[in-house]
């Protein structure tokens, strides 16, 4: 199996054809399988490099990075235990300590799992462990690893940044080798070093951020009324109309494929292997839609609201006596230039003392119902690649979904574009009036607000409900708020200062500690 292994890692073969390849050798082994455990014992050649268990943590869905790596690792002869997604510490480190691994990887995608994982790694400690921790997945970073990990757990803490990646990380552990894991404490050590002196940075306090605000003219403006006001929930939509939507362009970095959609195409390096996975997606979709393999639903409401300071009201109805949600918003701290504003998402609607009626918008969509038992169907079958490549499809379906019913919102259902015409590169490249800024992204970093969210839409009526850590199920799913203003835009809140982690706590009742621990990625001090 090594074969493939070192071709991958010599740079002639990428990632999608190591995975598709992988299959063949699976139901290869299946057969082999007696043969092979014969083997194994008479001679102990065809022990594997190690055993690793991967996970990807409690609270967390999304799993489609770590799966590719279990692939990649498994073709270079190293045995993976890979017990899915949403798993409790406890069960992963079970795991481990009987099946004897010789490595654990954590995997996740959105924030909160960045305070699992440091959790994971503080009971290894305790409990005393010292097989090496691999951290993986979208928020994960490096210096992450470095800062908020490795100082809980006293064996190797290593980040994995891609797929590509894990045979070399994984063989430099198991090498035995004390350069190895000297280098990587060294290298971290340095990073923690840095990060220390970064925070230095100066941040305003609220207060001021406050009086810094982005002031949009409210006396020259009126905000466009919805056309149809509350919610509309869509069932079964047709799937051939939501797939004129796609981007393609995240499907190639699913793949480690470096480039955007459709020049990759003709790269040099990676537009062979490009082609190849945009030719199986396409046929799978094919497939997908005319076998209805995935059921695409969502909801979306228009609402009267106003801003309350760095709060957004949202009420019930057209009396605006009753609110139906409060959605809480950070504002950026950081020092700003002369003419730039310290912005929150609250300066783009009509504060409520202005007199002027605003409105705001709310989804949630998914393309993801139906999906585990088509996946299964492919797993069972050993044919990872279409596992996987069937997942990043419902994944862009949804992101499609999202992007169709956006502009019905523009054009219809808010209606104050109704003459917009855009391509579809338009559309991905936001070229419209109004934003759909989604929870957990940079302008609106913390997740629990997708609680309320759902509660507003009713999402779990058309299939969509929240982890413990905010995580949407099923993953193939998107959330989010539109915003009309023609002056709103994406931007990050980027860290923020005590002083207003103390008032957010207050505005949502939580106590400081909670509300430290969901914003700990933004947090500008030690807690
Ligand atoms: N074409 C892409 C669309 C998703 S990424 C795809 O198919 O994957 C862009 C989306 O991410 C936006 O529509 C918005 O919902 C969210 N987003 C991006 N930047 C954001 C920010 N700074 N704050 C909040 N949401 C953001």
């Amino acid at each position: 199996m090594d074969i493939v292994g070192d071709l991958f890692g010599s740079g002639k073969m990428f990632l999608p054809q190591v995975v598709k390849s992988a299959r063949v050798m699976k139901q290869a082994v299946a057969h082999l399988v007696p043969y092979i455990e014969a083997e194994k014992k008479r001679s102990g050649d065809m022990r594997p490099r190690g055993k690793i268990v991967l996970a990807t943590v409690k609270g967390d869905v999304h799993d489609i990075g770590k799966n590719i790596v279990a692939v990649v690792l498994q073709c270079n002869n190293y045995e993976v235990i890979n017990l899915g997604v949403m798993v409790p510490a406890q069960k992963i480190l079970d795991t481990a300590h009987e099946q004897k691994a010789d490595l654990i990887g954590l995997s996740g995608l959105i924030t909160p799992s960045l305070e699992e994982m440091a959790h994971v790694a503080r009971e290894m400690q305790r409990q005393a462990f010292t097989i090496p921790l691999l951290i993986g997945g979208a928020t994960t970073s490096r210096v992450h690893t470095a800062v908020k990990i490795m100082p809980s757990y006293s064996g190797s803490t290593v980040y994995v940044p891609d797929a590509s990646r894990s045979v070399s990380v994984c063989q430099g552990l198991l090498s035995g080798q004390r350069d190895y894991t000297d280098s990587i404490r060294a290298d971290y050590d340095r990073i923690r070093a840095q990060h220390l002196v970064k925070k230095g940075q100066a941040l305003v306090s609220l207060e001021r951020a406050r009086k810094n605000a982005f002031r949009a003219d409210w006396t020259g403006y009126a905000p466009p009324r919805p056309a149809a006001l509350g919610r509309q929930f869509l069932r079964s939509v047709d799937l051939a109309e939501i797939a004129r939507y796609i981007d393609w362009s995240p499907l190639f970095q699913t793949w480690d494929l470096a480039g955007s959609y459709p020049k990759i195409l003709d790269d040099p390096k990676v537009g062979e292997a490009a082609r190849g996975v945009l030719k199986d997606a396409r046929a799978m979709l094919e497939r997908v839609i005319a076998e209805h393999w995935l059921t695409a639903n969502g909801v979306v409401g228009l609402y009267p609201a106003a801003s309350n300071g760095d709060d957004i009201e949202i009420y019930m109805d057209e009396k605006r006596s009753n609110i139906a949600m409060v959605w809480h918003q950070l504002r950026q701290q950081a020092e700003k230039e002369a003419d730039r504003a310290n912005l929150c998402l609250a300066d783009f609607v009509a504060p409520r003392d202005s007199g002027v009626a605003d409105w705001i918008g709310a989804f949630a969509v998914t393309a993801g119902i139906g999906l585990e038992e088509r996946v299964h169907a492919f797993e069972v079958r050993h044919d990872d690649y279409s596992a996987i490549m069937l997942k990043a499809l419902a994944d862009r379906l949804a992101e499609a979904f999202a992007e169709l019913m956006h502009e019905r919102v523009r054009r219809e259902l808010w209606g104050y574009a109704p003459d917009e015409r855009l391509a579809n590169e338009d559309l991905i490249a936001e070229k419209y009036r109004g934003i759909r800024p989604a929870p957990g992204y940079p302008s609106c970093p913390e997740h629990t607000e997708k609680g309320p969210l759902f509660g507003l839409l009713g999402a779990p009526e058309v299939g969509i409900s929240l982890t413990e850590s905010y995580a949407m199920l099923p993953a193939a799913s998107v959330c989010g708020f539109y915003f009309s203003h023609p002056q709103a835009r994406y931007f990050a809140v980027g860290k923020i200062a005590k002083d207003q982690v103390a008032d957010y706590a207050r505005r949502k009742s939580l106590s400081l500690e909670e509300a430290e621990r969901w914003l700990a990625p933004a947090l500008a001090y030690d807690r």
